[in-house]
């Protein structure tokens, strides 16, 4: 008998007919011969309902206190999907982070999993208990009640796939997997049978929504077999394999178009060219806690330099403010910076092992007059900042150039 995960996420518990319909969903799971774990999310908009509330009262509410309110909308729907389940006629129970024994730190609203006691939930599963865990959240060691991050619900399914040593792990969504691109942007994207575990981790920080960034490199730490699927459709979906990395998926070089608009861009120019001048300019940004993406510090010239780096766009006044400060200090010629940028990346194991990528890539961009303002490279990526009108008609360039359409079927 194989012990299997589902994550089902807001959208898909979003009223009760649907949560019925995951209901009957893990059911039919059960009925073909496994042991079922349910992890749900907050019925879609409940989380954000939730924030609002606290918004009313503090902007900047109390920690603790926002956790304890932002973790009631997932005990919502385990109540739920487990009444049910039962309505149906199988044996359900359902389970706090908390009762679940989730032990995390104690990071309030961003919490990391240390521990997950598995004995109970075992017993109850040998019990033939269909078992519906609420994601996102956890208990410190004090008992406080935690939560990790939004888009949490995605790591609590994986741990609880790790600690429970399942088969799989199946992340239920209203995508039927992960596609070449978003196929918002290109409506001939493909759906990936598989996708090596690099490609996602790599995809999902670039901007790709599809799995939360954290529970991709949970499942890679323990490799836990991790399947994205829709919701109430049938089909395959993708799964995310620890197969041999020098080995291509589908033979392609490339496997996935990733674009992200929440980077804005600043630029300092005319600064001394002498030791410690990228840790002056930088420095004082990362401590006022600002992440800082791309860099790029252009050939020093008559002992001046420029640099020019990307922060999430959010953090964008606050970058440009403590910039301006920086360049007082150091005598820059000029701070400038935009925050309608895009950055684009094509995401490939296969590029290890091929040549020209960056010239096709390059040229596409160049065929269709889009200037390239940043580039930066890894072994599996390459990433371009652009102008944000050319989003649209850069990834669908792109995504021709490199054939990664749906064909006909032959
Ligand atoms: N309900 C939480 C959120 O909206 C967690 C999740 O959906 O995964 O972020
Ligand atoms: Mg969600």
């Amino acid at each position: 008998m194989a012990l299997i995960v589902q994550k089902y996420g807001g959208t898909s518990v979003g009223t009760v007919e649907k949560i019925e319909g995951v209901a009957q969903k893990v059911i039919a799971t059960v009925e073909q011969g496994n042991q079922v774990i349910v992890v749900v999310s907050a019925m879609s908009g409940e989380t954000n309902r939730l924030i609002e509330l606290a918004k009313q009262i503090d902007d900047c509410p109390a920690p603790r206190e926002y956790d304890v309110l932002v973790s009631t909308g997932e005990q919502v729907t385990i109540a739920l999907l487990s009444m049910a389940i039962m309505k149906f006629g199988h044996k359900a129970k359902s389970y706090t982070g908390a009762q679940v024994n989730i032990r995390t730190d104690n990071a309030y609203s961003k919490a990391r999993i240390i521990d997950i006691d598995e004995a109970r939930v075992r017993a109850d599963l040998e019990a033939g208990n269909i078992i519906v865990v609420a994601g996102f959240q956890g208990m410190d060691e004090q008992g406080n009640i935690t939560t990790l991050g939004r888009g949490g619900s995605d790591t609590t399914a994986v741990a609880m796939a790790a600690a429970l040593k399942a088969e799989e792990c199946q992340i239920y969504t209203d995508v039927d997997g992960v596609y070449t691109t978003d196929p918002r942007v290109v409506p001939n994207a493909r759906r990936l049978e598989k996708i090596t575990f690099e490609e996602m981790l790599e995809m999902a920080s670039l901007g790709s929504k599809v799995l939360q960034i954290r529970a991709v490199e949970f499942a890679g730490k323990y490799g836990v077999p991790l399947r994205v699927l829709h919701s109430t459709e049938d089909g395959p979906g993708t799964l995310i394999s620890y197969d041999n990395e020098g080995e291509t998926m589908e033979d392609a070089v490339i496997s996935g178009i990733a674009f992200n608009r929440d980077e804005a861009e600043l630029t300092i120019t005319g600064v001394p060219d002498q030791p410690g001048i990228a840790y002056q300019i930088l420095g004082p940004i990362g401590e006022a806690n600002v992440e800082v993406d791309m860099i790029i510090q252009n050939v020093g010239a008559d002992g001046c330099t420029d640099f020019t780096f990307t922060v999430h766009r959010t953090d964008y006044q606050k970058a440009l403010e403590i910039l301006e400060k920086t360049s007082q200090k150091l005598g820059a010629r000029e701070v400038s910076g935009d925050a309608t940028i895009v950055k684009i990346s094509l995401v490939g194991v296969g590029m290890r092992s091929h040549a020209g990528i960056a010239s096709t890539m390059f040229k596409t961009l160049a065929d269709d007059s889009i200037n390239i303002r940043m580039i930066s490279t890894s072994e599996i990526k390459i990433s371009v900042v652009v102008d944000e009108k050319y989003t649209e008609l850069a990834v669908r360039a792109l995504h021709k150039a490199f054939d990664l359409e749906e064909k006909p079927a032959a």
